[in-house]
């Protein structure tokens, strides 16, 4: 038993639908809290996908299960976890060969322009609207 509003969670990956978030990257929602704005999902990126420039507005993790994902901090291949902290600004994280990773961010993720104007902003609000529409 336990004395918290939110429900416990256990869900089969298998089950849900992935939904187009830029082109090349799809998500499948594992897990979303309005009541911390944490989201987590499931990336599934095509070989030559990438996410641009975007700041992290809570702090962010990852798994790479499958693939490899460059980014500022180097190369992460299947097996590597990484912890993004709150206000990361990570350049064009670019997947070269086709990758599946769990992430975990604590907040909203804000996509930028060059001039560091907001682009779009990835939230968990945003998460919920994409899968329910898939
Ligand atoms: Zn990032």
């Amino acid at each position: 038993m336990t004395d918290l509003n939110m429900p416990e969670v256990m869900c089969d990956g298998a089950d849900l639908n992935w939904a187009p978030v830029v082109p090349g990257i799809d998500l499948k929602r594992l897990f979303t809290s309005p009541e911390t704005g944490r989201w987590t999902v499931l990336f599934r990126c095509q070989a030559g996908s990438f996410i641009p420039r975007h700041k992290h507005l809570g702090a962010g993790e990852y798994f790479v299960l499958r693939g490899r994902m460059d980014y500022r901090m180097g190369t992460a291949l299947a097996g590597v976890y990484g912890y993004e902290p709150i206000g990361a600004v990570h350049d064009m994280t670019s997947f070269p060969e086709y990758t599946e990773l769990l992430f975990t961010n604590f907040g909203p993720v804000l996509f930028l322009n060059e001039d560091d104007s907001i682009a779009s902003v990835l939230d968990y609000e945003l998460v919920n609207k994409l899968t329910s529409a898939a």
